[in-house]
C-alpha cells in the first residue's frame, strides 16, 4: 500500500525528511534534514538526536528537493547510518550540497579534515545529478513488480530547488492493475 511516513520534526529536532513507501517493502526518502533555528535551542537536543532512528532496510533511494540544511543537514547521519543507495538531486544542487554538507560538518560535527574528506567523497559517489523533467528509474531491489520513476521540475526558492513528482507502476499497491500513479512532493 502507497503510504508515507514523515521522520522530520519528531521533537522539534530535526527537519524535513518523508519516506515513501511504494510497496510494503521498499521505499524512496524524500530530503533528510536538520532544524535550525530558534526550534533547536534550549530543546535538550544531544548529538543522539539527530541520528538515524528508523529502519533503513527498506530505502532504496534519496531524492533532495533543494540544499537548504533543514533539507540536508542529517545526510552525514544517513550514510553513517548505512545508507548506500542512489541520492537524486538536481545539477545545482549536486554542485552545491558537498559545499554546504562540508560547512555543516565543520560547524556542527568535526574540523578534522580527513572525517570530513571521507564524508563527501562517500557523498559524492552516491549522488546522480538530474536534468530538470528527465524521468529516471529507481533502482528497487526486491522480488515485487513496482516500477519507480523519479522526475525533478524546476521549483523558484533557491538554485537547484525542485519538487518532485514519482511515477509508480505495479506492485502490491492497493488500486486497479494497470494504473499508474502519479504523487507530487515540493520542499521549502
Ligand atoms: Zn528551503
Amino acid at each position: 500500500m502507497l503510504s508515507i511516513k514523515h521522520h522530520g520534526a519528531v521533537q522539534g529536532v530535526t527537519g524535513s525528511c518523508h519516506e515513501l513507501f511504494v510497496d510494503s517493502d521498499q521505499s524512496v526518502l524524500v530530503d533528510c534534514g536538520l532544524f535550525q533555528g530558534a526550534e533547536t535551542s534550549g530543546s535538550g537536543a544531544s548529538s543522539n538526536s539527530l541520528e538515524i532512528d528508523f529502519d533503513l532496510s527498506s530505502v532504496q533511494a534519496l531524492v533532495i528537493t533543494h540544499v537548504h540544511i533543514d533539507h540536508v543537514g542529517r545526510l552525514p547521519y544517513l550514510l553513517a547510518a548505512g545508507f548506500t543507495g542512489p541520492i537524486y538531486c538536481s545539477k545545482p544542487s549536486a554542485e552545491l550540497l558537498p559545499l554546504v554538507i562540508e560547512d555543516a560538518l565543520k560547524v556542527g560535527v568535526t574540523r578534522n579534515a580527513s572525517i570530513i574528506k571521507a564524508c563527501l567523497d562517500r557523498l559524492v559517489s552516491q549522488l546522480v545529478p538530474l536534468e530538470y523533467k528527465e524521468w529516471t528509474n529507481a533502482p528497487l531491489t526486491s522480488n515485487h513488480t513496482t516500477k519507480v520513476q523519479v522526475r525533478l521540475c524546476r521549483a523558484g526558492h533557491i538554485l537547484g530547488s525542485a519538487y518532485v513528482v514519482f511515477r509508480v507502476e505495479g506492485g502490491d499497491l492497493c488500486r486497479p492493475k494497470g494504473t499508474t500513479l502519479y504523487l507530487f512532493l515540493m520542499g521549502v
